[in-house]
């Protein structure tokens, strides 16, 4: 017999309404009387929300290199809430001061060049001098959950678990121009909370490499030997950005392979004119895998910014990179206030439905979307 209270019917309904179902001779299923609902919100539990951080606290965290405190910056930097927007702005103009001290190193490669496995062995390697390194990418070609892994710390086993690495994937999708730029705000934050190293990672394939080649000191090219025509499918623009050139999987019976697709490189790239920096552009081969040649491939890097820190162009290239920049933030920032404007957007769709008409063209519809903008600005 039940005897809570609340599934006793006989207690509970039958002073009220005489159902024949508890009639204690009825053989079928018996009514229940419901279970009392209980208030819809509960006094004692207590909601874990992560605490509102003002912007002087987001910036002590980040200034003493507490990487959750970072991370949260971080993950308000790529917010598309206006307000987040607001706070990361405050926190990176308080960050600036502190930055600027590291060495900013942009590496690409095709997918399955071996960047990753790369990443954690040059990682391992500068680490071992002291400091600190932050390993960021631009990927602007996929979202995340499609698989976007530029970045991702299952790639780079060893740096993931270090101490002293903060490893960050790419912003997800949007336009280049906006993962971009949220990259390098996090450069900024990274750098303010002591990290003296910065990898920034992307895939040879488009758009991104002159992104990351616009934001740092350094930018390697990682390439494979073996497939053919060496030369072939490297577009001469990311040949002409790039400070070295590395040929990786030197290793087993590649390395013959590797030396030639070496001497290869090198021959091209006197076909190009010496670059600004003044420094001629080397090429090395090495195994990510294997370790091998990886204190060549780091003495070749040291050997630029040596070079480029004596000749003043490392901070010529910076000040050029911030007048860029500059002028990035502008042309990123009209468009959204263009773009997200609601009467601009509705005018828009009207205007494409009369182009799709053929009753206007496109200059003079353009021309009249413009003049309503500018007008509603006045
Ligand atoms: P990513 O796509 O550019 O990041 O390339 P990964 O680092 O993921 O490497 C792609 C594949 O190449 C993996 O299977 C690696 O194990 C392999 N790989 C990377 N570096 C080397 C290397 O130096 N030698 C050899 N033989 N294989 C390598």
């Amino acid at each position: 017999m039940n005897t809570n209270k609340h599934n006793n019917p006989s207690q509970h309904i039958d002073e009220h309404v005489h159902h024949p179902e508890n009639d204690s001779q009825y053989a079928g299923l018996q009514v229940n009387a419901g279970v009392e609902q209980p208030p819809m919100i509960n006094p004692y539990l207590k909601r874990r929300r992560r605490p509102q951080l003002s912007v002087s606290d987001y910036v002590e965290g980040i200034r003493k290199g507490n990487t959750a405190v970072l991370g949260q910056a971080v993950t308000l930097v790529e917010s598309l809430v206006p307000e987040h927007q607001v706070v990361a702005q405050e926190v990176i103009e308080k960050c600036l001061p502190f930055t600027g001290h590291s060495q900013r190193i942009g590496i690409t490669g095709v997918p399955g060049a071996g960047k990753s496995t790369s990443i954690d062995v040059f990682g391992i390697h500068v680490l071992k001098r002291g400091g600190k390194l932050a390993v960021l990418a631009i990927d602007p070609s996929s979202e995340r959950s499609k698989g976007s892994i530029l970045g991702d710390k299952t790639r780079m086993e060893r740096l993931a678990v270090h101490p002293k690495a903060f490893i960050r994937p790419s912003p997800s999708a949007g336009s280049l121009g906006g993962v971009a730029r949220k990259t390098r705000e996090t450069i900024v934050l990274c750098e303010a909370a002591g990290y003296d190293t910065i990898f920034v990672e992307t895939v040879g394939v488009g758009q991104s490499e002159t992104a990351v080649h616009s934001m740092v000191d350094y930018f390697l090219l990682i390439q494979l030997a073996g497939t053919g025509d060496e030369l072939q499918g490297i577009k001469r623009g990311i040949m002409e950005m790039a400070d070295g050139i590395v040929i990786n999987k030197a290793d087993g019976d590649n390395i013959d392979r590797a030396n030639l697709a070496a001497a290869q490189f090198r021959n091209a790239l006197h076909l190009f004119p010496l670059p600004p920096s003044g420094f001629l552009p080397e090429v090395m081969t090495y195994s990510g895998y294997y370790e091998l040649g990886i204190d060549q491939v780091w003495d070749m890097i040291d050997r630029y910014f040596a070079h480029v820190r004596a000749n003043g162009y490392f901070e010529e290239k910076r000040r050029q990179q911030e007048k860029y920049w500059m002028r990035a933030t502008i042309n990123e920032q009209l468009l959204a206030r263009f773009y997200n404007d609601d009467d601009v957007q509705r005018l828009l769709e009207a205007k494409e439905q009369i182009v799709l008409g053929n009753q206007q063209s496109s200059f003079i519809a353009a021309s009249e979307v413009l003049k309503f903008y500018y007008d509603k600005m006045k």
